[in-house]
């Protein structure tokens, strides 16, 4: 099983990146190219052949299995990064974490109005990120198509606070 094998692979770090928090590590998957391979398979079919016409990643995790997954469905990838890391101008959004705020951006070209986006990150926590990037796509003009993660962390209902969003929530990891 897939989802076994991912689990075992991960590596949990306590206390990072601080006390209290286990931090789910998926470097040891990265090192794993059959394991990767399946990954970016799985990630592909758990979509059930929905339209998508773009993957979108979040800075910095969701890079690595987004952009293998837009190939896999041979549609364009955009990169959703932290403030101040794109050269082009940008659209920005706002978020709050627990202790203070965040910001998102993106290249105000990167969708199309109308293109249906699907949203990827290496994990789903409380949902912050992932609803900070939709506002980034629906502020273009284009929707969000689902939520793609390797992982989802079901004790902080993250799944729940999506799933009020209407659109679909994949994981391969609960
Ligand atoms: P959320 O906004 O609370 O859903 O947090 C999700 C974001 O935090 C994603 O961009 C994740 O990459 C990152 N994140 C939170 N906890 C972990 C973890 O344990 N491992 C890897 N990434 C994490």
């Amino acid at each position: 099983m897939l989802a076994a094998k991912i689990k075992a692979t991960l590596r949990d770090v306590p206390n990072f990146p601080k006390p209290g928090i286990i931090f789910k590590d998926i470097t040891p998957i990265l090192k794993d190219p059959a394991l990767c391979g399946e990954i970016t398979s799985a990630l592909v079919l758990q979509l059930n052949g929905i339209k998508i016409d773009v993957v979108a990643g979040i800075e910095s995790r969701g890079f690595l299995f987004g952009l293998a997954l837009a190939q896999a469905l041979d549609v364009p990838f955009v990169p959703i990064r932290k403030a101040g890391k794109l050269p082009y101008k940008t659209i920005q959004q706002s978020y709050e974490l627990e202790y203070g705020s965040a910001t998102l951006e993106v290249h105000e070209d990167a969708f199309g109005a109308g293109l249906q986006v699907l949203i990827h990150d290496d994990l789903l926590a409380t949902g912050g990120t992932v609803v900070a990037a939709s506002q980034l796509v629906e502020q273009l003009g284009a929707q969000v198509a689902g939520y793609s993660f390797l992982i989802s962390l079901g004790f902080l209902n993250g799944k729940e606070r999506l799933s009020s969003f209407s659109e679909d929530v994949y994981s391969l990891v609960d």
